[in-house]
């Protein structure tokens, strides 16, 4: 059985030779056992469209990244914890406003990425939402991937941000609270993919624990309700904070019905191509 990427990019996965039935198999496990080696083959195919210039690039923009978000953060811890006591103040608000704005962006563009467009699509295709594809298909690949290849394509994002930002003169007009509450959105959504590989960890740092149980960043119980087909809920993976609100205003669903009413496009076409995940029951709600 072979995988390969169709025209649109989608995954073509070759029949799979009818074998007879063993004694005592019931046709339910026989179809189960198809499914898995589908995935398996999809599995690999996707980690193949990870080429290694892409791995050199992703190494280099971390790099590149650390070094001027150094600059930036501790400039900006610099001129808040050493100003006024309402500079502190003013820091925790960046912070926690900020990670409500990246868990909305977070959300925004899992759902985009999980719902439509294909490998082939321009600019985001082979990354972003080849990552996307490989994530349904084998969740748990995401905590074997180097640091680098997770927080790569976020990294790359948000770099012209961060660049720009440290050679703002701390003494300057121009180094402003927008620029610091910006900087502080663009350092959660740096970190958003680190923070969900960490949710899918089994046994991840103390800290890393202290943080998820105090419900500060995603957790791995909550996040587990996106992992069941047809992974159409809870796309926020920052601090999965706004997911029962968006599940409560079906927000996902009505954005999706709008445009497929105006545009015809079917909502994860691509995606169930690769997760091959059309028979698996969906569990209860919490809605
Ligand atoms: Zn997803
Ligand atoms: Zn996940």
């Amino acid at each position: 059985m072979q995988a390969t990427s169709n025209e649109t990019g989608g995954v073509v996965v070759e029949p799979t030779p009818i074998q007879p039935t063993p004694r005592g198999e019931t046709a339910l496990i026989t179809k189960f056992k198809i499914k898995r080696q589908q995935q398996k083959t999809a599995q690999i195919y996707l980690q193949s469209q990870y080429p290694k210039s892409k791995q050199i690039a992703d190494v280099v923009v971390a790099c590149v990244w650390t070094a001027f978000a150094i600059r930036l953060f501790s400039k900006i811890i610099y001129a808040q914890v050493m100003g006024s006591y309402a500079d502190s103040v003013f820091l925790i608000l960046y912070v926690a406003c900020g990670a409500l704005l990246a868990d909305f962006l977070s959300g925004m563009i899992h759902w985009a990425c999980d719902t439509y467009g294909t490998l082939n699509t321009p600019f985001v295709g082979k990354t972003l939402i080849r990552s996307f594809r490989e994530h349904h298909v084998d969740p748990t690949a995401i905590t074997r991937h180097p640091f680098a290849e997770t927080v790569g394509n976020s990294f790359f994002v948000t770099l012209p941000w961060v660049a720009t930002a440290s050679l703002i003169d701390i003494n300057s007009y121009w180094f402003s609270p927008l620029i610091i509450f910006w900087s502080v959105v663009m350092f959660w959504m740096a970190f958003t993919n680190q923070i969900h590989k960490w949710a899918h960890t089994y046994n991840p740092p103390t800290f890393v624990k202290y943080l998820q149980k105090s419900r500060i960043i995603l957790q791995g119980k909550t996040h587990n309700y996106h992992h069941f087909s047809p992974y159409d809920r809870d796309y926020c993976i920052t601090t999965g904070w706004l997911n029962p609100l968006f599940l409560r205003l079906d927000l996902w669903k009505k954005m999706e019905a709008i445009i497929t009413k105006y545009v015809g496009t079917v909502p994860r076409e691509d995606d169930s191509n690769w997760t091959f995940q059309d028979t698996v029951a969906k569990p209860e709600t919490d809605k």
